[in-house]
Order: C-alpha cells, then structure tokens, then sequence
C-alpha cells in the first residue's frame, strides 16, 4: 500500500526525532512492502522565523491532504512569550488540532520490560507491570469554555472559566474508549468528579448507557482524586482510563511520569475524518537540540502507533515495538535512559539499531 504522511519536523530536537522516524518508516516500507511519501509541513518557530507566522496559511489543508501527521516538537526559548500569539508555536498545536477535529487524545503508559528500574514506583509495585492508555478528551470541557474576569463590589476581581460537555462531544469519547478497550484487554475505567460536578453526571450517565451497548467491555466509574492515587498504589488494574480534558491533562502526565522517562512516551490526537496526528509527548529539549543527544524512541513509538491506529496495520506496528524492546533488552541507551556506568549512545546509532531489528 501506498500512505501519505504530513512531516512536521518543528524546532529544537524534532527534526533529529523525525528524521530517525523515518529511517523507521523506510524500513517498515522495505520489510513489509509499503510506500510512503511525505508532505514537508512547516509549523512552529521555525515557520515564525520563515513566513513570519507558527501556523502559516494552508497548513490544515496540507495536512488534510494526507492519511497521516507525524509532529517532532515545536517551541523553544527565541519565541518566548513576549511575541504577539501568531509567532508562538504553542498557537500552531492549538490550531492544528482544533483545524482537523482531533478531540481524541490516546497516551499509552507502557513500562517497557528491560526498563523496569527506570519505574520510581516501589519493585514490587513495578513488577506487576504497566500497561495502560490514557484516552482524554481533546477539544471540550473547561480549557474551551468561555472565560471571565470581573470586578465585584465587595470581592475584589473575580474570574471564571465555564466547564460544560454535551451528550454528544462525551459520547464520541466513549466510544473511542470502548472500541479501544476491545482490542486490548477489555477494561474501561471512566474518570469524573460525580460526587460534585454536574458535567461529571451527564458524563457518567452517557458512559452508562454506552457500557450497556459495549457489554463484552468491564467497566467502571472512578473519582479523579481515587484514579490519582490508584495509578502509583496499583497501576496494574488498569487497561484503557477515559476522562475529560482538564483531568486528562493531569492523570496523563503522571501516567506518564510512573514508566520512566519522557523520551519513550508517544501519543496519538484523533478525530473522525481527518488524519491523525501523531507525536512524542515531549518538548523540542532546546539544552540538547542538535547535538545527537535525544532519544527518538517517543517518535519511533509514535509511528507504531500511526500504524495501529491510522492504517490498520498492527504487526506493522508490533514489529516497530518489537525492535525497540529488544534493542533495550541488548543494553543500548541513549543519555536520557543511561544508567550510571552505561556508554550512551547518540541519536542516529539508536535510530539505525532499531532499523536493523526491522530488517
Ligand atoms: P521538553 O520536553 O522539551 O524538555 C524537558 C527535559 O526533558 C529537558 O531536559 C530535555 O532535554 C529532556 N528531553 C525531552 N525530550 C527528550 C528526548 N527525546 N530525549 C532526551 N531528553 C529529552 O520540555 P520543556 O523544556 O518544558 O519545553 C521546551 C520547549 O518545548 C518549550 O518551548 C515548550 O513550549 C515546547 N513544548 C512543545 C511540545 C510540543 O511540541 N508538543 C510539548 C511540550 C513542550
């Protein structure tokens, strides 16, 4: 088959991620007998420094032209935020997901197996194992609510920001939740605040009646504050967590933060019609751009995850996971993930080793 991929390298360490992704992609192509092209996007500061814009005209459609979006990083120090917001790449990230109705964010929280001592939690706790994805919703509740600031008679200034979701933007969620839970182990744990918040009721009422239709899924409700702790006390009883954008925010970084370093963490933003995107959870590391110091195996796990979610083809994907463990399991450590006394490698040979496991 013949894919389309929008390449948005960015700033800082995203051009040295994604060129490694796609030595990947190249060998996936060779093994599996795929072509794939690439559409250069530019977005972030590089674009501001370019075009004078983060997110120049045509870039949605650009990308909506293709089957999928592969992001490095963007952002970094020189376009701080003393410019005027069409010069700050967060703009671009905003825009971009918003302009292709990505209202799904999937973040799996994976302890890959030889980086179990990376893991802060307690031995025991780690060795039974993580293996979760976070679904948060993307494009609703209170980071999109309108916004106030006042002044009052007798308080002062007072603000307020609005949370409200509709039936319909927390069932598409769920689905997405459900349908992903199928291909995994079967478990949805729905997070909320039912206990005070009327969107949490409206929310859990709609994951109820979802449940009832997706009957071969466990389920169960869970409050944000319990599923905070839970995830350091048993990580293990969790297979797909879904919840609302503020508390997904939050849960997902500390999914994150319990299977070890930020370099191996993927993610996935997706919508019903438009191209996914796809991106490391990280930064573009302004300390260590351009030095051949970054792991690009958040990168490399996100094209995995493209060919999951994207193209449908999952020993594709199983491969790309394949070859990273067992490049770890050899010993191999870029600085991020090196243990006192291993010999890090850079960039580009972790890159190259993961291709030659593809071959
Ligand atoms: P960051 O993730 O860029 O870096 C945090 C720390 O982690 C740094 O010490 C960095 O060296 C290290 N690090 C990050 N990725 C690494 C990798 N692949 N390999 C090895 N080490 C890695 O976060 P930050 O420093 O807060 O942000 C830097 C810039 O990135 C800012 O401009 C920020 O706005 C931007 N940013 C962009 C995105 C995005 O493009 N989606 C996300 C987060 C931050």
């Amino acid at each position: 088959m013949d894919y389309k991929i929008a390449l948005i390298r960015g700033d800082g360490i995203g051009p040295e991620v994604v060129g490694e992704a796609v030595k990947v992609l190249e060998a996936v192509g060779r093994r599996f007998g795929h072509t794939f092209s690439y559409e250069e996007v530019l977005m972030g500061g590089c674009a501001t420094d370019a075009v004078g814009k983060s997110y120049p005209e045509g870039t949605a459609e650009k990308c909506k032209a293709c089957d999928a979006v592969l992001l490095g990083a963007v952002g970094g120090p020189k376009w701080g935020s003393d410019r005027p917001a069409e010069e700050r790449p967060e703009t671009g990230l905003l825009a971009i997901r918003k302009d292709l109705g990505l209202y799904a964010n999937l973040r799996p929280a994976k302890l890959l197996p030889p980086m179990a001592d990376a893991c802060p939690l307690q031995r025991e706790i780690a060795q039974c194992g993580i293996d979760l994805m976070m679904v948060r919703e993307l494009t609703g509740g209170l980071y999109f609510g309108k916004r106030d600031r006042y002044k009052t008679n007798d308080r002062g200034v007072e603000a307020s920001d609005l949370l409200t979701y509709s039936e319909l933007e927390i069932e598409r969620i769920g689905r997405r939740a459900f349908e992903l839970a199928r291909l995994r182990r079967k478990k949805v744990s729905s997070v909320d605040k039912a206990n005070v918040l009327e969107t949490s009721r409206l929310w859990r009422s709609v994951m109820h009646r979802l449940a009832k239709e997706y009957s071969d899924v466990e389920y169960e409700d869970i409050l944000v504050d319990n599923c905070a702790m839970q995830l350091v006390r048993d990580p293990a009883q969790f297979d797909v967590i879904v919840t609302e954008n503020m508390f997904g925010d939050i849960l997902s970084d500390e999914a994150s933060m319990i299977t070890g370093s930020i370099g191996l963490l993927p993610s996935a933003s997706i919508g019903d019609s438009a191209p996914g995107l796809y991106e490391p959870i990280h930064g573009s590391a302004p300390d260590i751009a351009g030095q051949d110091k970054a792991n690009p195996i958040a990168t490399i796990l996100s094209v995995a995850m493209m060919m999951r979610y994207s193209f449908q083809l999952p020993d594709e994907a199983a491969a790309i996971e394949n070859a990273i463990d067992s490049v770890l399991a050899e010993g191999w450590r870029t600085a991020d993930i090196a243990s006192p006394g291993d010999q890090p490698i850079g960039t580009q040979k972790m890159g190259g080793l993961i291709c030659e496991k593809l071959c």
